[in-house]
């Protein structure tokens, strides 16, 4: 049995953590850190952010650094299986399912020290975290010798959430699926993506009495997503007789009003989007791509003017509904890191982080920016975040355990071998969309093949945690230091090539 010893102080489901040895039921949280246990002497590393890119580089660099892990909740969640918990009748299946895909940070990370709060400052070598205990916000200044920050986008609910800990969680999930299957007759999802286009046959199939409202601003569903994709998705959803698709419509406004028996109802305002009628040519991520190196290229410090939005055509505002999806794409959390943003000219205009090809900050060869928080003009995707991880872990065992004390300059993101968005979507009871890079777009049953080979990698380390032996601390801090003096990262060259 795993056995894993908590050390530190836990208060309201707070957590400084912790040597993993012994069952979660068994640690025993009263006992100081040892330094010689969590291998104080190694460089500190605080990573900002608990979602997937955050957590599994907390995992693979656990034996390596001396890791901080902070995130605004104790727990990582498996976002994809949201469809379903919220979409579906609840059954006694479910439960195992939320308990399975809804796991506690300290569980498999092995020494790091696991904080469960919010961080609201980052300066040049510590970051500010607010840790929430018995109702009142304490700060604390935490040092680092090398900060990733893995801030993800926010998340509308039920898809982000404010639950702290994981059974406050799946409460919380729990209670959303009863409201959607009691009250919920009429509910609209706004964004035609594949997040919008999987929930809306999700709840479709499983109450064929409720009338599902699907809305997207083009005439091309998951336009992110190849055109057999694109096609599959919009047929299958055609078909589905309690859907209707509203495609070509933008919506501007989703308003909220009590109703007599003291619940919400929603209306949808929207108008149809100029030029959506044209069919628009193969752009999003491959444009982007392709085009972005050319025209768009952009350096660091230097921020991009948005285009300004035309106004609609035919406006409508459709009433009634019991719950509005927004499944548009999140927006960034990085104006939210600072009062005073953290290291503005980083920013894009998008609010994303300007990162180099090795994901590093201009001019600041200690912070890295992962995940959905950066400016990579890849689908936000969970096989594009496992590629940074992977990317970050190779290059750090290269540099400090390997001792070659500069990047490879043959790695580094390669944003031209990524034209196809590695990402994939539950769609209905027994099928699935996506694509590969390798594969190209895949549907239906293929394509769930696919989708569980996917998942079952994806979540296997954080369910069935392997650690590895510890690398000495001391050596690792030398080789960072030696790194650190040599590393640069003012080569303009190594930022354009990330996205604008
Ligand atoms: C409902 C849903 C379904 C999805 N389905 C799929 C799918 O089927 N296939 C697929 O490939 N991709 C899917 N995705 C996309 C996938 O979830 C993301 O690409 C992936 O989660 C990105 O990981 P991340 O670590 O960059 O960000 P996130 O997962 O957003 O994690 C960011 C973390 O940072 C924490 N944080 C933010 N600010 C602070 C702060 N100031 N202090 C402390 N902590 C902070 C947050 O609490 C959060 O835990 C889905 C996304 C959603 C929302």
């Amino acid at each position: 049995m795993l056995r894993r010893i908590g050390l530190g102080f836990m208060a309201s489901g707070v957590v400084w953590k912790s040597i993993e040895v012994a069952s979660a039921k068994e640690k025993d949280d009263t006992q100081p850190l040892s330094t010689e246990d969590v291998g104080a002497t190694a460089p500190r590393l605080v990573i900002v952010g608990g979602g997937y890119s955050g957590s599994k580089l907390a995992y693979y660099l656990d034996s390596i650094f001396n890791i901080t892990l902070i995130d605004t909740k104790n727990y990582f969640e498996f976002t994809p299986d949201i469809v379903h918990l919220v979409g579906s009748p609840w059954n006694a299946e479910m439960d195992a399912a939320a308990d399975r895909l809804i796991v506690l940070h300290r569980f498999y990370t092995r020494r790091a020290n696991v904080v469960t709060g919010k961080v609201s400052h980052c300066g040049d070598d510590s970051v500010e975290v607010g840790v929430e205990t018995n109702g009142k916000v304490v700060k604390h200044s935490l040092r680092y010798d090398m900060l990733v920050l893995a801030l993800g986008e926010r998340k509308p609910f039920p898809f982000g959430s404010n639950a702290r800990t994981k059974s406050q969680r799946i409460a919380e999930l729990k209670a959303f699926n009863h409201f959607i299957k009691e009250h919920c007759e009429r509910v609209a999802i706004v964004g035609g993506g594949p997040l919008g286009c999987s929930l809306a046959l999700e709840i479709a199939e499983a109450y064929p009495k409720k009338d599902v409202h699907l809305y997207h601003s083009t005439h091309s569903l998951t336009p992110s997503l190849p055109k057999v994709v694109q096609r599959y998705a919009f047929e299958k959803l055609s078909q589905q007789p309690n859907v209707t698709l509203h495609c070509g419509r933008r919506v501007i406004k989703v308003r909220s009003s009590v109703d007599r028996g003291g619940g919400h109802t929603y209306e949808v305002q929207h108008g149809e989007e100029p030029g959506s009628s044209v069919p628009r040519k193969v752009r999003s991520i491959f444009h982007h791509v392709a085009f972005g190196l050319e025209g768009k290229r952009s350096s660091a410090g230097e921020r991009q003017k948005r285009p300004s939005p035309q106004p609609l055509a035919d406006p409508c505002v459709d009433q009634g509904f019991d719950f509005v999806f927004h499944c548009t794409g999140s927006t960034p959390r990085t104006p939210e890191v600072s009062s005073q943003p953290f290291h503005k000219e980083h920013l894009t205009d998008t609010g994303h982080y300007r990162v180099s090809r090795y994901l590093q900050l201009f001019g600041r060869p200690n912070v890295f920016a992962v995940g959905r928080c950066n400016n990579m003009p890849w689908v936000r995707s969970y096989g594009n975040s496992e590629v940074q991880v992977n990317l970050l872990f190779r290059l750090f065992q290269q540099a400090f355990v390997a001792g070659t004390l500069t990047f490879d300059p043959r790695e580094g993101i390669k944003v031209n071998k990524m034209l196809l968005p590695r990402m994939f979507v539950s769609f209905g009871d027994h099928g699935a969309l996506g694509s590969t890079p390798w594969d190209g777009g895949l549907t239906g049953t293929t394509a769930l093949r696919e989708m569980l080979g996917t998942r079952k990698s994806l979540t296997q380390l954080f369910q069935k945690p392997v650690f590895y032996k510890t690398h000495q601390g001391d050596k690792i801090q030398r080789n960072f230091e030696q790194w650190r003096e040599k590393e640069p990262t003012t080569n303009v060259e190594d930022f354009g090539v990330c996205g604008v």
